[in-house]
């Protein structure tokens, strides 16, 4: 693909991306060459495969195990009524291929489990976590950190989201070039007792709330394939639709982390539950 060149429908396409400095057609292909696998075609993973796909980013893979319901309506806007009852990966890839049919898309209508993660993760550039569950986001950070596969982050509550990334590289240091890169787990070191975090069908969730999520982590996502600009690397950002206000708050390698701290408890998911809290399960 290194001799990859833009024809004509794609200068057209792309041209307001290719007329930018900071992209250009060097960086459309940059983002046609990417690959990004999409765990989540449902509230944050809506629009973030929508720009995605919009982008020409090439190469989508997206992993979801339901089928679209009419409630998830509401706020998972890349499937429609007439979705209801279709898995939700098939009912999102018909929409990237209706939309740009530059895109490759691979779907996997699975739940991501310690079993399958390996086989679906590998090869793609960067993971966006857009599950709505903490089994899924720690045996992703844990993958990405322990492989070192780049992850956006991504979550919601009624009115809040929070948005990070994690490059997972050793030489892409945090905010303070000195300092290492942290992880999920340097923030969270484990999940919630289940049932004490009531999720989005039991407690709501403000429609248009994960639209603004999903799309910062596709912004992050972007800038990572293309390179540039400043990632929400060692930063957590807060966002609250009723003040909409949006605060960033530094966040550190913790040196007590499980997985990327020294002590290093966590050296393979399969040492993790990750039913329950996420806790690290391995015998003395
Ligand atoms: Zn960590």
């Amino acid at each position: 693909m290194s001799d990859l060149r833009l024809d004509a429908t794609q200068l057209d396409r792309y041209s307001r991306h290719v007329i930018m400095d900071e992209v250009g057609p060097e960086g459309q292909k940059r983002l046609l060459e990417g690959s990004v696998l999409v765990v989540g075609a449902g509230g944050l993973g809506s629009p973030a495969i929508q720009y995605l796909a919009a982008a020409g980013v090439g190469h989508l893979g997206i992993v979801d195990d339901d089928v679209v319901e009419r409630s998830n309506l509401q706020r998972q806007i890349i499937h429609a009524d007439g979705d209801v009852g279709i898995p939700k990966v098939e009912s999102a890839a018909s929409y990237v291929t209706a939309l740009n049919p530059d895109i490759d898309v691979e779907t996997y209508e699975t739940r991501l489990t310690t079993d399958t993660v390996e086989d679906i993760a590998d090869g793609y550039d960067i993971i966006l976590d857009a599950s709505d569950n903490f089994a899924t986001r720690y045996l992703l950070n844990d993958y990405c950190a322990l492989t070192g596969t780049a992850l956006s982050h991504g979550a919601i509550y009624r009115f809040e989201g929070q948005i990070t990334t994690f490059t997972n590289d050793e030489s892409n240091a945090g905010v303070d070039s000195s300092e290492p890169s942290p992880c999920y787990r340097c923030l969270f070191p484990e999940a919630p007792e289940p049932g004490t975090v009531p999720d989005c069908a039991t407690t709501g969730v403000l429609g248009v709330l994960p639209g603004t999520v999903g799309c910062i982590q596709a912004t992050e996502v972007v800038k990572y394939l293309l390179g540039k600009g400043d990632l929400l690397e060692g930063r957590l950002l807060m966002y609250d639709a009723m003040d909409m206000s949006f605060e960033t708050v530094e966040i550190r390698q913790n040196p007590d982390c499980p997985v990327c701290g020294e002590t290093g408890a966590i050296d393979s998911i399969e040492e993790v539950s990750y039913e329950g809290t996420c806790q690290v399960t391995h015998a003395e």
